[in-house]
């Protein structure tokens, strides 16, 4: 068994398979607690998909065993112990088999808890004899509240569940109290335990849904500066090639011809040293929003790739509208009145523009490579132009 174990797990006869067998109970225990590939501890769910395996494994556990001991008679069995036993068990298999299957965590934490809210609260009332069994109830807050990671219904649970328990301490269906002063006792005992461990839990799941809320916020913030230039706001580098190779694989029948089209200033060096390198940031940012201006559509998108180098992944009917829009680019920019005072020499861009076949097996790479050709065709051909690139 451990041997098929270890042979599943691919370790089996390596020389350090002694020491990697640690690692293997670690991998199948880990297995065994994430449920249909979800299994990273940063998703919501994971702390509930993870107590969800543990209470459904420990039931399935517990009432498989009673089961077996009242089918072989060696604990008392009445059809009444059969019949708890046997919904334990499909209970217990249910909750691990559809956490498995992938069901919605939410519908599986709440039939659990549906269940374990009934089972606590009959065998606080059917065992009376035992005053032990009035005591388990005071797992109930912790269960309650970490499978419905909610504290409003966690409260409202845990309040239920204690005026349960009072009522039945009081109408004589629990233990029965000697005087009226051991059943306010026994009460009091009860809901203090309860609300104390309450309190505690609310705190504890109110305090990590700040910090998942932080957490989240703060990923996102970091994925967004990964993704962006901060000068002008457009995507980055980065960013480009993998949109470029998102957008090659996309083999979409109804898609349109994706163009990239590369555009670089002309003698931005020399504006820079005319005017100013915080004058030239903001020729930057005024070429990326007119840029943003011409390719507007919603797949449009344009990147700064560098320096004074922008680049447009589009989507076009043909060439002929592909450079209609590259025409309108140029034309924009040198409508652009960028000199900090006054008019001054018109800002010019140069351009490569390359149409793609959508059905070619083509490289991110090797669509940059043929648009800068075509781009460094239109510096040396005079600039203020775009020339188209070949194959
Ligand atoms: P060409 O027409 O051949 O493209 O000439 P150019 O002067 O535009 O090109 P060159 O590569 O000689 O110079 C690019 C300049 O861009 C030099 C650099 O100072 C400037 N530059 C690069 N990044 C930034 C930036 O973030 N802000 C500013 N203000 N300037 C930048
Ligand atoms: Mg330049
Ligand atoms: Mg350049």
């Amino acid at each position: 068994m451990k041997e098929a174990l270890l042979t599943k797990a691919g370790i089996a006869g390596e020389p350090d398979a002694v020491v990697s067998r640690a690692g293997v109970w670690c991998r199948l225990s880990r297995d065994c607690l994430t449920s249909a590939g979800r299994t990273s501890e940063d998703q919501a769910d994971y702390l509930r998909i993870t107590l969800l395996n543990l209470v459904g494994a420990a039931a399935f556990i517990v009432w498989g065993l009673f089961l077996c001991l009242n089918l072989l008679g060696v604990v008392e069995s009445s059809v009444g112990r059969l019949a708890i036993n046997v919904t334990g068990l499909a209970v217990a298999v249910g909750v691990l088999s559809s956490l498995r299957m992938g069901a919605p965590v939410a519908v599986v934490s709440h039939v659990a808890h549906a269940f374990l809210f009934a089972f606590l609260m009959g065998l606080a009332i059917l065992r009376a004899d035992n005053p032990l069994t009035m005591t388990l109830p005071l797992i109930y807050p912790a269960m309650a509240f970490l499978m419905l990671d909610d504290v409003h219904r966690g409260i409202v649970g845990t309040l239920l569940m204690t005026a349960g328990l009072n009522v039945a301490i009081f109408s004589g269906l629990g233990p029965e109290p000697r005087d009226l002063l051991m059943a306010i006792d026994g009460a009091l005992t009860v809901s203090v335990g309860m609300c104390f461990q309450a309190a505690v839990m609310a705190l504890y799941v109110h305090h990590r849904k700040r910090v998942m809320t932080r957490l989240r916020a703060v990923s996102v913030q970091l994925s967004e500066l990964a993704c962006h230039d901060p000068l002008t706001g457009l995507y980055n580098r980065r960013t480009f090639i993998d949109v470029l190779e998102r957008e090659l694989s996309r083999r979409d029948r109804k898609a349109r011809q994706l163009a990239f089209l590369l555009f670089d200033i002309d003698h931005f060096k020399a504006y820079n040293d005319r005017f100013g390198h915080p004058q030239g940031d903001e020729l930057l940012k005024r070429i990326a929003g007119a840029a943003q201006g011409v390719f507007c559509r919603r797949e449009d998108i344009v990147f700064r790739l560098g320096g004074e180098e922008f680049g447009v992944v589009f989507r076009t009917d043909d060439a002929a509208q592909a450079a209609a829009m590259a025409d309108r680019l140029l034309a924009t920019i040198e409508a652009l009145d960028a000199a900090p005072a006054g008019p001054h020499d018109t800002i010019t861009i140069s351009a490569g523009l390359n149409l793609l076949d959508s059905e070619s097996d083509i490289a991110a790479n090797h669509v940059y490579r043929r648009a800068d050709e075509a781009l460094y065709q239109a510096k040396e051909s005079g600039r203020a132009r775009w020339v188209r690139a070949v194959g």
